[in-house]
């Protein structure tokens, strides 16, 4: 009996993972294909000030359509790409569609804010990532100052000497950088010392119950004084409400990105906002 249901439940395992392996090995294939077609697009969530909500930047976050699978989320597809190596095509891809819309937008005469651009660790440590990356904005005319570079804890601490040269290749190239969904790695603090880091991003798991549980309060609250006291810039992840919005305001928190300001905008959408905050600081 129980050898028996063992093994009923071995199959129901082997069945779900052949379902898991078919399903990446389809996401794979069309990945590739969409890379090739540049079917990938990117979407601008905007940064606000907490205390007026005017727009401080953005954050390019890659966006997939698959034609027969439909919208498919960078947390399903991006670890596949880490994992199988095509997420250089991806990061290029991602940096071209930025650069391609900073010119336009530059040139329609828009007040551009510096845009961040989430990088893998993978095409972090592929050798030369920061000359690339320099070279590509400069060979059309922008400076290291349109971009920052988001990075997670893991990405960096996890490799050890190998990420933290490349922080400093980037860093000396005039990049600024931010460490994304921090307070989720389980790393050292220590780094934030040894390394040139300009912004801390409070995970969005920390923001959801700010408003009422105390331990998410007493982490971003730890953050944000440990941003004071190191001189970097905290921006709070993934706002979706105004109970949220005022505990990080009664915490000191300055900076915000969400739902409740902005869900993640097209090109078009993002450049008609700009042109409004122009208007604004205009008139
Ligand atoms: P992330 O860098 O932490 O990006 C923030 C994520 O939070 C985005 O998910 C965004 O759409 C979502 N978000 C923003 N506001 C809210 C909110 O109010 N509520 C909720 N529930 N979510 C909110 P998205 O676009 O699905 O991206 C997920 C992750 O995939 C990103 O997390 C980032 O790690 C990765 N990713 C996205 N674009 C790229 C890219 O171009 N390159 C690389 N390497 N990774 C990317
Ligand atoms: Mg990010
Ligand atoms: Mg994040
Ligand atoms: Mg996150």
């Amino acid at each position: 009996r129980a050898k028996e249901l063992g093994r009923n439940q071995f199959q129901y395992f082997a069945k779900d993972i052949k379902q898991a392996l078919q399903r990446d090995l389809v996401l794979l294939t069309q990945l590739r294909r969409a890379i090739l077609q540049q079917q990938l697009t990117v979407a601008y969530q905007p940064k606000v000030r907490t205390a007026d909500r005017s727009l401080v930047g953005a954050e390019a976050l890659v966006r997939w359509h698959d034609p027969t699978l439909g919208p498919i989320a960078p947390a399903e597809f991006i670890p596949l790409a880490e994992r199988s190596g095509v997420i250089a095509g991806i990061g290029e891809l991602v940096l071209g569609r930025v650069i391609g819309d900073l010119l336009r937008w530059r040139a329609a005469g828009l007040p551009v804010p510096p845009i961040a651009i989430n990088v893998s660790p993978r095409q972090l440590l592929s050798g030369g990532f920061a000359g690339w990356l320099h070279a590509q904005l400069q060979q059309q005319g922008l400076g290291p100052d349109c971009l920052i570079i988001e990075l997670t804890e893991g990405s960096l601490i996890e490799r050890g000497a190998a990420g933290l040269k490349v922080l400093g290749e980037l860093s000396a190239q005039g990049f600024s950088i931010s460490i994304d969904d921090f307070g989720t790695g389980y790393s050292s603090l220590s780094y934030l010392k040894r390394m040139p880091i300009s912004e801390l991003k409070i995970d969005r798991s920390f923001v959801h119950g700010i408003a009422d549980d105390g331990d998410d309060q007493a982490i971003a609250s730890a953050i944000l004084s440990l941003a004071r006291t190191l001189g970097l810039t905290v921006v709070a992840e993934g706002v979706e409400d105004l109970r949220q919005l005022q505990a990080l305001c009664s915490l000191g928190c300055s900076v915000a990105q969400g739902d409740f300001f902005h869900r993640p905008l097209e090109a078009a959408e993002f450049a008609a906002l700009l042109e409004g905050a122009g208007l604004r600081a205009a008139g």
